[in-house]
């Protein structure tokens, strides 16, 4: 990429649902941000379709022209090599088998174009200007409708052999425990994902309760009830954040980073989920490596993604 003075680049965050199409500036400001559902259900043509017109809406509102736009970065569902640009095969998304496309944008939109998986790219954002600004190295756990982590060490996203690297959520908390989606067993994300959770929830609420109580569809409902000290919720949430806190513990005699970073909407159950998270991360990991450890809600929130995307191509100039 041609450095100029004053570098702006497009990033994006695309999700299943939602996607957040911003520009950048070189500093980290954001310009402008633009948010659209994803158009993806007729599948991988109509999704770059969607991509390539967003991102000349976001320049066309940003004021700036197209030749001041030097690169795009990209936070997507993985899996995905962020090396090639390459998307697997994401298992929300319609009919994606192997699509190279960081070569199909860079061809559509003619600038160097940079893809890292979302939860690496939520890691990145919080490292570079969010929670972890200022730290050589973090684990940043995403608790959303999955489960998913993004490892950065000496400010660096760590990929692994095959770009597999942080998936905290696939490691193994119960022994005997529920089936996941990747076909493990007792995986943490089939226990802490909003899915797991309120799941979780209305079975117990079921156990102890022999009433036609409506089950709860939402995490605001759960939340609700922890408010408003509900025993057998509160338990369930207790008992996530102590899930959680065995597979942090495990990450922090790994890794032994300086900063623990929670990401995502199931992080809006706070403390009730937190603290129990902290005192078995105390209770389990070394001494010496919790001594300096921090854990940190995330402070930039929705655009983390967005940032850690614009970081992304911006590293690669
Ligand atoms: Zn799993």
């Amino acid at each position: 990429m041609t450095k100029k003075s004053n570098n702006h680049v497009l990033a994006a965050d695309v999700g299943g649902t939602n996607t957040r199409m911003a520009v950048v500036s070189e500093n980290g400001d954001i310009v402008t941000l633009l948010k659209k559902s994803t158009h993806c259900k007729d599948g991988m043509v109509e999704m770059v379709k969607f991509i390539v017109s967003f991102a000349e809406e976001t320049i066309g509102k940003s004021k700036l022209s197209k030749e001041e736009i030097c690169g795009m970065g990209i936070g997507f569902p993985g899996p995905l090599n962020a090396e090639t640009g390459t998307i697997y095969n994401p298992p929300n998304l319609n009919g994606w088998d192997n699509v190279p496309l960081r070569v199909i944008l860079e061809k559509e939109l003619k600038v160097p174009v940079a893809i890292e998986n979302d939860a690496n790219a939520a890691a990145l954002g919080e490292w570079w200007k969010g929670a972890g600004s200022g730290t050589d190295s973090l684990f940043c756990i995403t608790l959303g409708t999955g489960v998913g982590g993004g490892i950065i060490l000496d400010g660096k996203v760590w990929h692994g052999a095959s770009s597999i690297a942080g998936e905290i959520g696939h490691t193994t908390v119960i022994r005997d425990g529920i089936k996941c989606t990747c076909g493990n067993i007792g995986c943490l994300e089939a226990y802490a994902c909003s899915g797991g959770i309120l799941k979780r929830v209305n079975n117990a609420l079921l156990k102890e309760r022999d009433n036609s109580l409506q089950p709860l569809t939402d995490l605001k409902q759960v939340d609700q009830m922890v408010m408003q000290g509900n025993e057998i919720v509160l338990n369930v949430i207790k008992e996530t954040g102590v899930l959680l806190g065995i597979a942090t513990a495990n990450i922090v005699n790994l890794l032994n980073p300086e900063m623990i970073v929670l990401f995502g909407g199931v992080t809006n159950l706070g403390e009730h989920l937190v603290i129990p998270l902290k005192e078995e991360v105390k209770r389990r990991a070394f001494k010496k490596a919790t001594e300096s450890l921090r854990i940190e809600l995330s402070l930039l929130g929705d655009n983390s993604g967005i940032l850690g995307a614009a970081r992304n191509i911006l590293s690669k100039s």
